[in-house]
């Protein structure tokens, strides 16, 4: 969130509406990303894994997209999966549909498939494609989504690269300075943003941050942002790293969140993650920037997430059901559209 963003965000919370949506807009992707936290058995809870939530496609999903924007009123959409790619022709139509609404939009992708050029055009969408490591490493974790294919599919659009830090990055001395090195050299790409796995409760694999682990990466992003202009990691978002939220409630990010699943019925709690993602260990660039935020203090005394929290339960007794609402969150705009089975 950027500073200019305040005032609407915290205006959005006063009516009882939370500022930023998230949308798993397909069930679907042709990748199997190891540590990928959307097809998680816990990601729903009790609505079950996200392949067999039923999804909505062709107008239905367009029509049910621009219902949950109509009722939410967000100042920003992000679009994520699935792979929003797979909804590309659902995309045609929405994304244009969306700015003439006034909403930002991020769309995040893999880059599996030509990204449309008709797309370059859209001064609401930003691109978001996810980039896990040098080609090695990232081939072998995202095929069918390979360097080059990305390259390929990339060409002449405007991207923000998103590379998730794992275990695995950091047993090669000078890997993310290599990653930051190669990115920074294409023209497409306008930022590199680094996030930190974020582990599930018990979960025990090789993408886990170790607390060193952690330390060093953070101190490599110092000195990485540096070295190279296009890395975007200003102080609040490394600060918002060293001292992530401890719990959901605490986090400013889920707090302003609404992240709503592919039948554009089902919540993801507690935030984007949905399971029982461990907050003290969060690398989402998102929350950490939003965290760091929040521990600004107003006039030097009240911090501004203090603010945020009671802005939203004065939103929720005003605006009532649409922030406190969360089984029949989208049934409308799933009524409206018909849910179709994917
Ligand atoms: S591309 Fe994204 S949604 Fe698909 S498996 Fe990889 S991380 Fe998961
Ligand atoms: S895991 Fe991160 S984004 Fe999710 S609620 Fe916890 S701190 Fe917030």
């Amino acid at each position: 969130m950027r500073k200019a963003d305040v005032i609407p965000a915290w205006g959005s919370i006063l009516r009882g509406r939370r500022p930023f949506l998230s949308v798993e807009i397909t069930r679907e992707c042709p990748l199997q990303c190891p540590g990928c936290y959307a097809y998680q058995p816990e990601h729903l809870g009790a609505a079950g894994p996200l392949r067999q939530l039923s999804e909505l496609k062709g107008e239905a999903l367009v029509s049910g997209v621009l219902a949950l924007v109509r009722r939410f009123r967000p100042l920003h959409l992000s679009i994520v999966g699935g792979e929003p790619l797979v909804r590309y022709r659902e995309l045609d139509v929405l994304l244009p549909q969306l700015g003439r609404l006034g909403v930002e939009v991020q769309v995040v992708t893999s880059a599996v498939r030509p990204i449309p050029a008709a797309w370059r055009d859209l001064s609401n969408l930003h691109l978001a494609v996810s980039i896990d490591g040098l080609q090695p490493d990232h081939d072998r974790r995202r095929a069918p989504a390979t360097y080059d294919r990305i390259l390929k599919h990339i060409a002449g659009h405007r991207i923000n690269v998103h590379c998730t830090i794992t275990g695995q990055l950091l047993k090669h001395h000078d890997y993310l300075r290599d990653f930051a090195d190669f990115w920074s050299r294409r023209r497409e790409v306008l930022t590199i943003w680094f996030s930190l796995y974020t582990p599930q409760e018990g979960e025990q694999c090789e993408e886990r941050l170790t607390p060193e682990d952690r330390r060093q990466a953070l101190e490599e992003l110092a000195r990485l942002r540096v070295d190279f202009p296009k890395v975007e990691m200003p102080d609040r978002v490394l600060a918002g790293f060293v001292h992530p939220p401890s719990t959901p409630e605490e986090c400013v990010f889920a707090q302003t969140t609404t992240c709503v699943s592919a039948d554009l019925a089902t919540r993801i709690t507690p935030c984007q993650f949905g399971g029982s993602p461990v907050c003290s260990e969060c690398g989402c660039i998102a929350s950490a920037g939003l965290a760091s935020f929040g521990r600004y203090k107003l006039a030097g005394l009240v911090p501004v997430s203090d603010i945020f929290y009671l802005s939203r339960r004065v939103g929720e007794w005003v605006g009532g059901e649409q922030v406190r609402d969360s089984t029949s969150l989208g049934a409308r705009a799933a009524a409206s559209g018909g849910p179709t089975k994917g």
